[in-house]
């Protein structure tokens, strides 16, 4: 591997390394306090890319405040996996009016949850929802991850990683300094070894698909979404060609795996699937009102650099929750920042070389 190709590989981890340490994450046992931080500083990145309307903003809330009840009283119940409830955390946080679903001036079709307050749905993806039931399903898919404390999770696994990475790259890269730059060659081995082990931790696991796809559809069914039509979306994601990574080749559950999992929890609901049954808060004409809203309100934002630097950012957030396979903009995005990264990183060390010149 040249060394342009390791340098390539290297920014984009240190990128969203830098986010996720920004605020003090703490090794191996990350608390919710540093979820929330983390997602609030990430927040203040991709705010400019938020599309700032009330009535759809309202819509949105008021669409994932039914998710949140529903959840309340699963809660209450106590149904959930043991990461929701672990002793050490209180969960209050989770059911709280701090909770927002953001709206994303973006073309990319993708669905995110930093962890924390935050969870993102890409005008993209709603402009491909054909009704309230497609698009609560996805939104009780990504408040899915944040009731089963994924991001805690996923952050654990990276913080692991990196020492273990950090420590063996760390001496690859003291043997390959040489004895006149000891210091800097340990440097760059701990940062590709590191690195290495971010890359590979981007990003939900399939397992943590799965789980929130499963109490994705238990909020949903509890909110009064009709459960038959949880599936719907994926099932039209795979009409569009978006399911073409076999399984075993992704870290994604594969759409129609998603699709087949859903049809049996209805199943299993069986003279119960109608039970609490409600009609939607928009329907389906006041739907297509609300998504001919956001479609000429994108048309019509300002596109300045922060706006476009929001977008890129949006655009390349690892791994989509919505399709296993890999978009071309996110792939061209993720590319761009890592260009820049490395544009910063140099012209940086150009001007430390300077000052110790004079
Ligand atoms: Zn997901």
């Amino acid at each position: 591997m040249n060394k342009h190709i390791i340098v390539r590989l290297l920014c984009v981890p240190c990128l969203s390394m830098l986010m996720l340490c920004s605020t003090g994450c703490s090794l191996f046992q990350p608390k919710d306090q540093s979820v929330m931080a983390q997602a609030a500083d990430e927040h203040k990145a991709l705010q400019p890319a938020v599309m700032e309307d009330a009535e759809l903003t309202n819509y949105l809330q008021s669409v994932g405040d039914r998710i949140i009840a529903a959840a309340k009283q699963l809660d209450a119940q106590h149904i959930g996996p043991p990461a929701h409830f672990d002793k050490s955390q209180d969960n209050k946080w989770m059911f709280s009016d701090q909770m927002k679903f953001h709206l994303v001036n973006s073309k990319t079709l993708n669905a995110f949850t930093t962890g924390g307050e935050h969870m993102y749905i890409y005008n993209e993806l709603f402009q491909q929802c054909q009704s309230e039931d497609e698009l609560a399903a996805v939104m009780a898919h990504e408040y899915g991850h944040v009731y089963c404390r994924h991001v805690a999770q996923g952050m654990q696994h990276q913080m692991e990683t990196l020492v273990a990475g950090a420590l063996v790259g760390g001496a690859a890269g003291y043997a390959l300094g040489g004895k006149d730059n000891k210091l800097a060659g340990a440097t760059a081995g701990a940062g590709v070894g590191a690195a290495g082990g971010q890359f590979l931790n981007m990003g939900f696991t399939r397992k943590d698909e799965a789980q929130a796809d499963e109490y994705g559809f238990k909020f949903y069914t509890v909110a009064g979404w009709r459960p038959e039509h949880f599936a719907d979306f994926f099932r039209q994601m795979i009409k569009m060609g978006l399911d073409t990574t076999p399984g075993f080749a992704s870290d994604h559950p594969t759409l129609a795996s998603r699709v087949q999992a859903a049809d049996k929890r209805v199943k299993e609901l069986g003279a119960d699937v109608d039970k609490n049954v409600k009609p939607p808060i928009a329907d389906d004409a006041k739907f297509a009102q609300l998504k001919a809203r956001a479609a000429q309100l994108a048309k019509t934002l300002p596109d300045d650099k922060s706006l476009q630097n929001s977008q890129k950012l949006a655009q390349a957030l690892p791994r989509s929750c919505i399709t296993p396979l890999e978009q071309d903009d996110a792939v061209q995005a993720r590319q761009q920042l890592a260009d820049q990264a490395q544009q910063s990183q140099s012209s940086g060390s150009k001007k430390k070389k300077k000052k110790t010149a004079e």
